[in-house]
């Protein structure tokens, strides 16, 4: 199993008052699957995402990346999980407004300390994979707005990770662009990567094998019939 959560929940404490998001969420995914997440706003789905992503921690339960229980990890160690084993992908692509493409995605393995002529093959390689190779010189703000997200895409597939997760990535896209990010995240897939994406939008999720539903903080799943991977 890539993900494993088991009885998850999550509450946030504002002030006194102590407001349950996820209730009691189980919910797995193998290496290889493509499993939508959808829901409506409010409902929990950034939530799971940052547990699973390894930016938050659950109030209880447990989670298990690539077998790997996070739930008791230190900060370093939940840093190497993310650094080495997932990618995350934003709604709004989030990269550095100063640097270059190329810089962008070079990022994750400046962290590694990956040597810099390694970096920037790697960093090369994963632009083209997105079909970006020649803009690798281009600050974000001469990209399009599809163009930034594969941009972002290429940053957190550089460095070869297990699990990609996506908080809505085509929310901020029109249509077109939208449908050519599903297409890279369809690829990327076929390729062998892991994708949990959460989205609103129904056509997008129905490419899932698999669909997860989060209404009001309780997930359900659903399989989807006689689909192929
Ligand atoms: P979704 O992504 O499905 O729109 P979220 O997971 O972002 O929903 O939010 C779920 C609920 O948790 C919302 O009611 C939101 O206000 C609350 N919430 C999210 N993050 C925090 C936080 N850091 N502190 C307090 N409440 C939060
Ligand atoms: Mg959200």
């Amino acid at each position: 199993m890539i993900v494993e959560c088991r009885n998850i929940y999550k509450n946030y404490t504002t002030g006194k008052l102590e407001v349950p998001v996820l209730k009691d969420v189980n919910f797995s995914m193998e290496e290889g699957e493509y499993v939508a997440i959808m829901g409506p706003s409010g409902s929990g789905k950034s939530t799971l995402m940052n547990l699973i992503g390894c930016l938050d921690l659950p109030s209880s339960g447990r989670i298990l990346i690539d077998g790997q229980d996070v739930s008791k990890c230190s900060s370093n160690e939940l840093a190497d999980v993310r650094l080495y084993k997932l990618g995350f992908v934003f709604q709004t692509f989030q990269l550095l407004a100063g640097q270059t493409a190329l810089q962008n995605v070079e990022l994750p393995l400046t962290y590694a300390h990956v040597p810099r002529a390694r970096r920037r093959e790697l960093a090369e390689e994963a632009l083209g994979r997105v079909g970006l190779s020649d803009r690798m010189s281009f600050m974000p703000n001469q990209l399009s707005g599809g163009q930034k997200q594969r941009v972002a895409i290429a940053r957190a597939i550089v460095n070869h990770p297990k699990l990609l997760l996506a908080d809505e990535p085509t929310g901020a896209l029109d249509s077109a662009s939208g449908r050519q990010v599903m297409e890279l995240f369809q690829k990327l897939n076929d390729e062998g990567v892991s994708v949990l994406m959460i989205t609103h939008d129904r056509e997008i999720a129905g490419r899932a094998r698999r669909m997860a539903e989060i209404r009001d903080g309780i997930l359900t799943l659903t399989e989807m019939e006689g689909r192929e991977k």
